[in-house]
């Protein structure tokens, strides 16, 4: 279970960020059932066994990641599916990728609630009037439904993601342009998240990062 920071360590801040995926609810679980079934359906589909599937998973993901590194786009389930058809040289098909796109991302949301620790968290920080923000790397169209399924919206005044800046966490950029939003300085903003190279970058505009 992961240890939040408690609101005595946040209750002097103006600003809290917080990092989405992993810090607001378990990714891992719900990544691997919706990988598991998206596969098992794509393996179904074209005959393969789960075996090569998840092969062909994985090279599409790595000549994704690779060509977008540092890009949201590289972290796209669409993306992924596509490579894997045009691998099979099967293109008359491509637009089955939006199929297996939509049953991935069906499967995960079904799958995440919010992490309680969190939410607790976040409830107090409202109640002190200290303004909330998500930093986040990944398309703003699936976050958004992240964020309707684990029924956030409400607490945060910006969702700040890669794809609108351009740039990841670490950079520097990224971190500038959620101050920028808030209107804010460093010096009085804080960020909870999971990963010490990402979030963790936040220190280096001034942002204080707490780590879970
Ligand atoms: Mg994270």
């Amino acid at each position: 279970m992961p240890q939040f920071p408690g609101i005595k360590d946040l209750q002097y801040f103006e600003v809290v960020f917080f990092d989405l995926d992993n810090t607001l609810y378990a990714y891992d679980p719900a990544h691997k059932t919706a990988l598991d079934r998206a596969l098992m359906h794509f393996a179904m589909q074209y005959d393969m066994t789960v075996e090569n599937t998840l092969n062909l998973y994985k090279n599409a993901r790595k000549e994704i990641n690779h060509r977008l590194h540092g890009q949201a786009a590289s972290h796209s389930r669409l993306l992924y599916f596509k490579e894997m058809i045009q691998a099979l040289k099967n293109t008359r098909v491509l637009s089955e990728a939006l199929k297996f796109e939509k049953l991935y991302w069906q499967y995960f949301l079904s799958e995440i609630t919010i992490n309680k620790e969190a939410l607790k968290l976040i409830k107090q920080l409202e109640r002190k009037g200290i303004r909330m923000g998500i930093i986040t790397d990944l398309t703003t169209q699936i976050q958004l439904q992240k964020m309707k399924k684990l029924k956030i919206e409400n607490y945060f005044e910006h969702l700040i993601t890669s794809e609108e800046v351009g740039v990841e966490k670490p950079h520097p950029v990224i971190f500038n342009y959620a101050l920028e939003k808030f209107n804010a300085d460093a010096e009085n903003c804080a960020i909870v998240g999971d990963n010490i190279k990402t979030d963790g970058g936040a220190e280096h505009v001034g942002i204080k990062c707490f780590l879970i």
